[in-house]
């Protein structure tokens, strides 16, 4: 893998730091002593997983791909950093992303654009697009990321592998630099859904340094995953194949349900009313709670401090003005206007009630199947630049994606189909919260 990724890194562009070769070689010794040692392993033992950049990684630089934090070096590992190592995985390098996760194509980077593997005049979707392109191109096996309105599931359909957002508080948000404290969750970028399975036992769980993580008992995903769902059904909302679906995409995913008919799977019609307004809740919900998470990047406490001499507020803002890229300006203008006296009823609030109307669709949904299917993403991966100048353009990339983290319920994006220029097709699968185990059997069941 170190071969491959130092191969592939210059078109991929998947990483903000590469993998250490020293460092990676010393944790593959030390496991290599203990095997020999005949010490017990971890299920990932030395198993390479790349990790998001949101992430924090003790002695490591973290950057969420932000000039405000170039030099940030964190003094512990992230919860899920830390459960990774103690089943044996090697931190391999740290993954690019849209600048503290805000976007759908990862070119919102500080840095750099990812490119699609598949395609690399293309995006790979966002904003783990580095955690994605890096499993799509070969150089590494798995990788965390995170996802807050589909940022795991939309990249993973367009480079064309798995990706899974668990249930808000199955894996703990300890150490992951907050986008939206509500809506964030950390998953995994696998190959297929064994290896996810293996990778959500290892992540999942419950800590006491997160106070939204829930002490529910992690079921061992991977002894049951083969396990096919009998009586399977299968709710198909309307409101996800309508208007601004591609052609392509729609006869995919319907292919695909009708693959799991002849597995024996009933399809059921069900309705997400809500679901129309979803994106336009989440995008004054996510800004909202951005502007308050963001408030501690100040250039005193975090991060960037400007040159330029001036007062407490002139170093404030400069500080923030430097450091913070267009798009991250944007959304913390957006939330603190949706939260200010006056506004805060007609759209926060607002968002708040349409936020409990898609949850409770979800609940009526699963009172007649075990799971919800429809796109990943209304089209396949699209242009670098070719959304750039347009941002409700790009937002409505995460059309299908968003309601999930809203409802709070898990996700699993998984290939389904090529388009005819050969571009990967995603298809989503929601269940009900902490249904984690049988998503993973439904999954298993197509592939
Ligand atoms: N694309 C969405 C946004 O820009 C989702 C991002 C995410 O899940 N981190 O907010």
């Amino acid at each position: 893998f170190l071969a491959a990724s130092a191969v592939r890194e210059p078109k991929l562009k998947s990483f903000m730091l590469p993998p250490d070769p020293d460092a990676v070689r010393t944790q593959a010794k030390a496991i290599d002593a203990k095997r020999a040692a005949k010490a017990p392993l971890g299920k990932l033992a030395g198993v390479p997983v790349a990790v998001k950049d949101v992430l924090c990684t003790k002695g490591v630089r973290t950057t969420c791909s932000s000039k405000i934090l170039e030099h940030f070096v964190p003094p512990y590992d992230a919860h899920t950093v830390e459960r990774l190592k103690a089943e044996g995985a090697v931190v391999f390098g740290k993954t690019n992303m849209d600048e503290f996760a805000m976007g759908s194509s990862t070119e919102n980077s500080a840095y750099q654009v990812t490119r699609n593997p598949w395609d690399t005049d293309r995006i790979p979707g966002g904003s783990s697009g580095g955690s994605a392109a890096c499993v799509a191109g070969c150089q590494a096996p798995v990788s965390l990321g995170t996802d807050t309105g589909g940022s795991i599931r939309q990249p993973a359909a367009l480079c064309g592998i798995v990706g899974m957002k668990p249930t808000y508080g199955r894996v703990s948000r300890y150490g992951l630099i907050a986008f939206a404290s509500s809506l964030d969750q950390v998953g995994p970028f696998t190959h297929d859904v064994t290896d996810c399975a293996l990778m959500m036992e290892a992540i999942a769980g419950h800590d006491g340094r997160d106070s939204t993580s829930v002490n529910e008992p992690v079921p061992a995903y991977t002894k049951t995953v083969n396990d096919p769902v009998k009586g399977l059904r299968i709710g198909v909302p309307k409101e996800f194949f309508g208007q601004g679906l591609d052609p392509e995409i729609e006869a995919s995913v319907r292919a695909a349900l009708d693959e799991y008919k002849k597995l024996g799977a009933t399809l059921v019609d069900v309705s997400l009313p809500h679901s129309p307004y979803a994106l336009a809740a989440y995008y004054i919900v996510a800004p909202a709670e951005a502007s308050s998470n963001l408030a501690r990047f100040d250039g005193m406490h975090y991060g960037h401090r400007t040159a330029k001499k001036g007062d407490l507020i002139a170093t404030y803002s400069k500080s923030r003005g430097e450091g913070f890229g267009p798009e991250v300006q944007r959304r913390i203008i957006l939330g603190t206007y949706v939260l200010s006296s006056g506004y805060k009823d007609a759209y926060y609030v607002k968002a708040l009630k349409v936020r409990r109307l898609v949850k409770k669709d979800f609940d009526e949904a699963f009172a007649s199947c075990d799971v919800v299917m429809g796109p990943t993403t209304p089209s396949a991966a699209f242009k670098a630049g070719e959304k750039s100048d347009d941002p409700l353009a790009l937002y409505l990339s995460d059309v299908y994606t968003v309601s999930c983290n809203l409802a709070g319920i898990p996700g699993l994006s998984m290939p389904c189909g090529f388009t005819k220029t050969g571009l990967p097709i995603g298809l989503q699968l929601l269940g009900a919260p902490f249904a984690e185990e049988k998503l993973l059997r439904i999954a298993r069941m197509y592939e």
